[in-house]
């Protein structure tokens, strides 16, 4: 065990039956914010690319992450204690993310819907505009504690804005079940809390047809 790094020791543990011979490289790099990581497999060589700020963290820890990851490459649903740690980790580690990238917009967003929704007791999280993507209008990042929002909602009216900064919101508040084989992260508790948003299928009616017209606009912008 000693010679081995943890990202083989996470394989190993993960799938004792298979006997492949890769190269195991565990790699810090300071690209990443918050806990990101990755894997990346090229032939025999398999790397694990984890941020600076996963030095700190515990092995059995890393190695649930690592076995988050290596269920995604390999399409399996293995379970191990490890992961479970790793689940309980994530959903306390905000905690201690330094909130510093706060948008202003975004922020009178999130404290109108914190004070209708949450009775103002939801702590902000990491605020930020992400790329102009039109199918994932919003993500909500537990390792950073970062609710990312497209860039397609800028100028849109209030109340559309809303609608998605508010979905995010209930992904920081619901976090997720890890009871299941899979992390359910719309679950029906969720849902049900999502439908509370005033007038929400005409807002997401509205929301629809206002990336409509954005996305012909773009399509046009170049005649
Ligand atoms: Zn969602």
């Amino acid at each position: 065990m000693s010679s081995m790094n943890v990202l083989e020791a996470a394989f190993r543990q993960l799938y004792p039956e298979r006997q492949d011979a890769f190269l195991f490289e565990v790699k810090y790099s300071a690209k990443f914010s918050g806990l990101n990581a990755n894997i990346r497999l090229r032939g025999y060589k398999m790397t694990i690319n984890l941020s600076r700020k996963w030095e700190e963290v515990n092995d059995d820890i890393k190695m649930g992450l690592i076995q988050s990851l290596l269920n995604k490459v390999f399409k399996t649903r293995v379970k191990t204690t490890e992961m479970d740690l790793y689940n309980i980790f994530l959903k306390r580690v905000h905690v201690s993310i330094p909130k510093d990238k706060i948008n202003p917009l975004l922020k009178k967003s999130f404290d109108r819907l914190n004070e209708r929704y949450f009775s103002g007791l939801l702590e902000t999280a990491n605020l930020v505009w992400g790329q102009k993507n039109f199918s994932k209008l919003g993500t909500y990042e537990y390792g950073s504690d970062t609710i990312t929002i497209t860039s397609v909602l800028m100028e849109a009216p209030e109340e559309l804005l809303d609608l998605v900064v508010y979905h995010e919101m209930l992904h920081k508040k619901h976090k997720f079940s890890s009871s299941s084989q899979r992390n359910l992260h719309h679950s029906s508790a969720f849902k049900a809390e999502e439908r509370k948003f005033k007038e929400f299928i005409d807002a997401e009616k509205r929301l629809t047809m206002f990336l409509r017209r954005k996305r012909l606009g773009k399509m046009f912008s170049w005649f």
